[in-house]
């Protein structure tokens, strides 16, 4: 059966000093203004309230207090091509992963890492330098853009199999460590999915 998917988590940060929660559900395009904190908190309000499950309203009561609030759509950037005569992209404006993935940063640095090397390497031939830049990073962008779009899928399951199953997978301790191995072993993998050059570093 289809549903109308939703999820509200919590997870830890900053070695277990903070609690953090989120609220995400899919829906299309929102119109909503960016600059109106109280108005996006109604907005998820509006959209978890009906929700009496686990914690839920506790924590949207907690939400309306909540100084640290951030809302955004959860969206990944794909672009044809990251550079264009003098001008090249890096980081989350040429292959934004999503908040999802975890990957952002990294990829943003090794990105401005490579294209350095690569500026470096080509000695002012910026076209050169361009083109080696997205060849040797591409693969490594798609890989790591997947753990975005599987984090998306997995945690706004679309259909009411999907969630029983995710929910009893979660209270079964040897189960929900099982999955958690597998998701730490693929996200590693995409990590280090990529061979640095060291571009004649001194
Ligand atoms: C809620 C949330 C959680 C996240 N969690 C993680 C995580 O756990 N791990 C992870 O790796 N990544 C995470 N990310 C993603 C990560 O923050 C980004 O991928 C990363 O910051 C991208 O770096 P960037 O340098 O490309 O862009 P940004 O960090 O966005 O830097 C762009 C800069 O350009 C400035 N700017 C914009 N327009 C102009 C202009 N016209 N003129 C001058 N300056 C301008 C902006 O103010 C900003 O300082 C998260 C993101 C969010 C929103």
């Amino acid at each position: 059966m289809k549903t109308n998917p939703k999820t509200v988590g919590m997870y830890s940060s900053r070695d277990n000093t903070e609690a953090k929660c989120l609220f995400i559900f899919k829906s299309g395009p929102l119109p909503y203004d960016r600059h109106n904190p109280e108005a996006q908190k109604q907005l998820v309000a509006d959209t978890f309230g009906s929700e009496n499950g686990w914690e839920t309203q506790r924590l949207l009561q907690a939400m309306k207090a909540a100084e640290d609030f951030y809302f955004d759509e959860i969206c990944q950037v794909h672009m044809p091509a990251w550079s264009k005569g003098r001008v090249a992209l890096v980081g989350d404006a040429a292959y934004g992963p999503s908040p999802l993935s975890g990957q952002g940063s990294s990829l943003a640095l090794v990105g401005a890492y490579v294209l350095a090397g690569e500026l470096k390497l080509a000695q002012g031939d910026y076209t050169r330098a361009f083109a080696a830049y997205e060849r040797e990073m591409r693969a490594f962008v798609e890989k790591n853009q997947k753990i975005g779009q599987s984090a998306a899928e997995g945690m706004v399951a679309s259909s009411s199999f999907k969630i029983i199953l995710q929910n009893w997978m979660l209270r079964v301790p040897f189960l929900m460590n099982a999955m958690f191995q597998m998701i730490s072993k693929m996200i590693a993998k995409a990590a280090n999915g990529i061979e640095l050059k060291g571009y004649g570093e001194t």
